[in-house]
Order: structure tokens, then C-alpha cells, then sequence
């Protein structure tokens, strides 16, 4: 970030009823509105001789109690940019909001049929019967941060249908990311992008030992860096918190990053996305991930640490009395956030689609062309 204060002063909103179709030479990065959840779909640049590599991290909610179907608004976005059976499938931590629209639920009064999985399907009239996986079951890799202790019913299921399937599936490679040598994983999504682990469970990129403060499950999360030849760096953090392992992430990665968007961790939460991360890591454009919620996401202390950055969020409500949020920029899409990015040259442009909103909010359309390096600005 280098100008983007200007440039941002300029983004406002357009009448555009439809974004323009990415071209196939570009990276397609879509942050999904799941609602109150994460989920980021990456779908890489045409190649010879093959289809587009695609990169799925999370999918949302279970869709039981109300919540959104995670596997039902990810599908839909999975339609919409024409990808037919998925590469690579990664988990960043085992909350419900995160892989619920991998695993399924059991029926409930409420939900006789119960949720359905992205990646499988399973008869619980029939308890132990082996899991099946749909077309989208990953071809390549599925990512997961192993086996920690905590336990749910979600947990159990990825734990158990998971190695079931690449059992019988050996082409697929099952990486857990549970010991420090494993950070660094990078996948491969053609002409120079590279999706690289650069955290998880609770190590770092660049430091053998895991990090003493980093236990809880959000702290696990694994975060990917996706970088292009030109330049382009996008983070996403799933929910990774706390300071000091935060800092020790943007300690190692901004030696050699210049970020231009991130991911902020933890759907905006107070306990994420600290100024002494933002300060560091320098992004020029934020995206929270979030819903309707009563914990408070996202905080008026995130948007604090994002005053200088335009932030962009999927769904739900600004804070209340906030006035890092006042006369700024700041937008709520409600809906599916599209970036295109041109992997040869300097550009990439941002687009909310229409109707991919989780809730029965109508989605602002807009549009925001931006230069590496240089920020965003109202486009078309
Ligand atoms: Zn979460």
C-alpha cells in the first residue's frame, strides 16, 4: 500500500446490474458469503493441455438452527464459475462455521432430512455405513490441521469419512498440517500462482518450534498465502487470533510480502487483525467474512487497525458507535465478493455478484479496479 489512501477516496458505488466476466486468463478468487462462517473458493488461470486447478478453503455452516447451508451457497457459487469437480479441498480448523458444508448432520424434527455434505453423502439410517463423496470429493489434496483433541460431532465426521475415502482413493493426498516441517505446503494452480501454507496449527512460516501461546482451536487455523508472478498477494487467516502469534506470522511474512488483500481472521473479531498486524503486512484492501452474530464480529477495534484500508465485508451489520467505520468507504456487499486478478500484469479488479446473498438482503453491486501496489478505485 503505497497510495491507496487517495485511491480510495474514489471508490464509490456503480449501477453495473452485472460484473463482467473474468477472463479466463486470470486468477479467480471468490470469498463466499455463508453467512455468520468462512469459506474462499480459488480457482487458478487456464492452462494448456488442462482445466483450471481450483482451491476450495472451508464452506460455511451446517444450515441446521437456522443458519445458512454452507453446502448450498458454496454449490451455488461453484456453479456460477463453472467448476465442475474440485482440486484441492482445505480445512483451516474444525469449527462448525468453517466445515459445515463439508460434513452433514442428522436429522432433527426441525430438519428431518437433516444437512447435506459438499463433499459426501451419508445414510444415518444407517449408522457406520461408509461414506460416499460426490463429484466435488477433491482430486489432488484435501488439507486439514491432523487430529487435536477437541471432539464434536463435525470433527468426528471429516476424522472418520476423510481417510475412508482416500483409502480407496489413493491418487488423493491426505495432508495433515501437524508438526512445524509441514508449514510451507504450497499447491500448485498454474502460470507462476502458488497457494502456500504459511500457518497452522500453531506454527508459523520460518520458525521450526510452535508458538508457545498458540492452543486453541482458532489459533490452530491454517493461513494461506496466494501470491502471483506479478506480484499479487492475497492472506487468508481463517480465525487466527492473538497478538503475539499473529505478529510472529507478519514478522515472517513481511520480510518478502507486500500484501494487497487480506483475509482479517476470526470474521473481525477483536481478539484478530491487530493494527500491529495491519501496520506490518500493509494490506491495501480488507475482507471480513461475517454474518448476523451476537459475539460482536466484526469489532470497531478491527476497523481501528483498518482505518487506512478499504474494507470489505460479506454480510451482517457494521459496528454500533464506531467511528473508524463513519464517513469511510467501508461496504457491506451481502453477497459473493468476486477479485480477478491478471496474473501477467498489474491490475486486478473487485466485484460484489448479484444474488449470492445468504440472507434475503438484496447485494450492493459494485465494482473496484486497483493496481498492485497503488490501491483501488471506482471502475469500468
Ligand atoms: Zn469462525
Amino acid at each position: 500500500m503505497r497510495t491507496s489512501l487517495i485511491a480510495l477516496a474514489t471508490l464509490s458505488f456503480s449501477c453495473i446490474a452485472v460484473p463482467a466476466a473474468a477472463g479466463e486468463d486470470d486468477l479467480e478468487i471468490y470469498v463466499i458469503d455463508v453467512g455468520q462462517g468462512d469459506s474462499t473458493l480459488i480457482v487458478g488461470p487456464e492452462q494448456e493441455d488442462r482445466h483450471r486447478s481450483s482451491l476450495l478453503i472451508d464452506a460455511g455452516d451446517l444450515g441446521n438452527f437456522g443458519k445458512p447451508d454452507g453446502a448450498k451457497l458454496v454449490q451455488g457459487i461453484l456453479n456460477q464459475a463453472k467448476v465442475g469437480e474440485l482440486d484441492h479441498v482445505l480445512l483451516s480448523h474444525y469449527d462448525a462455521d468453517h466445515m459445515g458444508g463439508f460434513v452433514t448432520s442428522k436429522p432433527t424434527k426441525s430438519a428431518p432430512m437433516g444437512s447435506s455434505s459438499l463433499l459426501w453423502t451419508r445414510d444415518w439410517g444407517q449408522e457406520g455405513r461408509p461414506c460416499e463423496p460426490t463429484a466435488f470429493f477433491p482430486k489432488v489434496s484435501i488439507i486439514d490441521i491432523g487430529d487435536p483433541v477437541k471432539k464434536s460431532n463435525a470433527r468426528d465426521e471429516w476424522l472418520h469419512c476423510v481417510p475412508k475415502i482416500t483409502k480407496v482413493r489413493p491418487k488423493v493426498e491426505h495432508v495433515g498440517i501437524d508438526e512445524c516441517a509441514k508449514i510451507n505446503h504450497s499447491i500448485d494452480l498454474g502460470k507462476g500462482v502458488l497457494a502456500r501454507i504459511v500457518a497452522g496449527r500453531g506454527c508459523v512460516v520460518g520458525n521450526p518450534d510452535k508458538h508457545k501461546s498458540a492452543n486453541t482451536p482458532n489459533e490452530m487455523s491454517i493461513a494461506v498465502l496466494v501470491s502471483t508472478k506479478g506480484g499479487f498477494d492475497f492472506l487468508v487467516t481463517g480465525d487466527l487470533i492473538g497478538r503475539e502469534h499473529e505478529d510472529a506470522l507478519a514478522n515472517a511474512l513481511s520480510q518478502t510480502t507486500d500484501l494487497e488483500i487480506l483475509r482479517t481472521g476470526h470474521h473481525g473479531a477483536a481478539n484478530a487483525t491487530s493494527e500491529s498486524f495491519v501496520t506490518m503486512m500493509k494490506p491495501e484492501v480488507a475482507f471480513i467474512s461475517v454474518g448476523f452474530n451476537s459475539y460482536d464480529h466484526p469489532h470497531c477495534d478491527t476497523f481501528n487497525a483498518l482505518q487506512n484500508v478499504l474494507a470489505l465485508q460479506t454480510s451482517g451489520e457494521h459496528p454500533k458507535d464506531c467511528n473508524a467505520v463513519k464517513d469511510k468507504k467501508h461496504l457491506i456487499a451481502n453477497g459473493t465478493i468476486r477479485i480477478d486478478v491478471d496474473v501477467e500484469g498489474e491490475d486486478y479488479e473487485i466485484h460484489a455478484l448479484p444474488e449470492t446473498s445468504s440472507s434475503d438482503d438484496e447485494t450492493i453491486k459494485f465494482t473496484a479496479k486497483c493496481m498492485i501496489g497503488d490501491g483501488c478505485k471506482l471502475g469500468e
